[in-house]
């Protein structure tokens, strides 16, 4: 029987994930399976909790990867910690904040949005204004704004949120492994990420992280959480303790490949990590703009692994992108809403993070630009 795959060509993931990954990782998805109870898989569950706790820089009993995509961390996070009527703050200048407010008005909650143009990062005396105004359950943040480019002062803002009382969620599904995360000293008390962008990992799980005020928010739940399949008190039993008890079927294979990525990225070290996303974002940004790109976002804010850019006058973003799929193998994001048709995202995530790479994304825009 003859399948597409070998007729599928090699793509260059330059755009908003998923990003490269490196070849262990692909060879680690072939190791044989075991069964989800099975001892020595629990052994490499325990492991990757581990070493989630190291990149994300917490001592929270809860972490652990959530069975889905990026997405399934946000959903979780809400659906745990947050009850019909409770009061919830989202700062959003996003696509990412603008999803919080609609999971979070999904259960119930009453929702206050606080926003700031997109492009722009979260004004952290505007959050102190709304939030010496009002009490709230849940405030949440998106760290890298992967629909804009732009970085959110989360460790600030943390320090606001402790005052007010609420529960503070960060997303940082596109800035974990590759700008510092640091969710015990920011004090965030729900933290979610995903494996396809920086930890460079195919799509399929998201790490996750509670602190020991949002365990006890969730043990002090009038109801069940509303969601089955993402309810953390029962997710605790398979993932901690003694005797697991089964809940649903762990992808094996992608705890494998997760076990993997995040071997890679402390081996290498999370300051080298960080340094050498910092080094192939500043690297591009001046290619780029010798080639007559502007920046979308102003410097101080910029985040190295989403680089939003304008195109030069008169080049037709859509065409540019099809263009360097068809006839380079690369591929790069078009811009979201609002954004759509007028900028273009490059993605420097995690392995995609290379010199060989930015120099033939570069060499390719030159090409086409001619
Ligand atoms: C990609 C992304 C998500 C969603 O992750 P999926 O893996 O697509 O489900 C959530 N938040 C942010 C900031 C993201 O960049």
């Amino acid at each position: 029987m003859t399948t597409l795959l070998s007729g599928l060509s090699k793509v260059l993931l330059m755009g908003p994930g998923p990003s490269m990954v490196n070849e262990a990782v692909y060879k680690a998805m072939t190791t044989p399976l075991l069964g989800h109870m099975d001892e020595e898989f629990v052994g490499l569950m325990n492991a990757v909790k581990e070493q989630l706790r190291a990149v994300c820089q917490t001592a929270n009993d809860v972490t652990m990867p959530m069975s889905g995509t990026g997405s399934s961390g946000m959903e979780a996070c809400y659906v745990n910690l947050v009850e019909k009527g409770d009061r919830v703050l989202i700062l959003q200048n996003g696509v990412f904040g603008v999803r919080m407010a609609d999971v979070a008005s999904r259960l119930g909650a009453e929702v206050d949005v606080l926003e700031f143009p997109w492009g722009t990062p979260v004004i952290p005396s505007k959050v102190k204004e709304k939030l010496a105004a009002k009490s709230y359950v849940l405030v949440g943040v998106v760290h890298a704004e992967t629909s804009t480019g732009v970085e959110n002062p989360v460790e600030e803002i943390g320090r606001l949120v402790r005052g007010n009382g609420a529960l503070y969620l960060v997303d940082s599904v596109t800035g974990l492994g590759g700008i510092e995360v640091a969710v015990d000293k920011w004090g965030v008390d729900a933290f979610y990420s995903g494996t396809q962008k920086c930890l460079s990992c195919p799509p399929g799980l998201a790490p996750l992280s509670l602190s020991a005020l949002a365990t006890d928010k969730l043990k002090a739940r009038k109801t069940k959480a509303p969601n089955w399949y993402l309810d953390i008190s029962l997710l605790t039993q398979y993932w901690e303790g003694q005797t697991r008890i089964y809940h649903h079927t762990a992808p094996i294979t992608m705890n494998y490949a997760l076990h993997q990525a995040l071997a890679l990225i402390l081996e290498e070290g999370l300051p080298n990590v960080f340094a050498r996303h910092r080094a192939m974002h500043e690297l591009l940004v001046a290619g780029l703009e010798d080639l007559g790109f502007t920046m979308f976002v102003e410097k101080p804010f910029r985040l190295p692994m989403l680089n939003l850019v304008t195109p030069p006058k008169g080049v037709d973003e859509a065409a540019l992108r099809r263009n360097l799929r068809q006839r380079h193998n690369i591929e790069l994001g078009n811009g979201l809403g609002p954004l759509a048709g007028k900028v273009i995202r490059i993605g420097l995530m995690g392995e995609t993070a290379r010199k060989e790479n930015v120099e033939r994304l570069l060499a390719a825009l030159k090409t086409e630009l001619a």
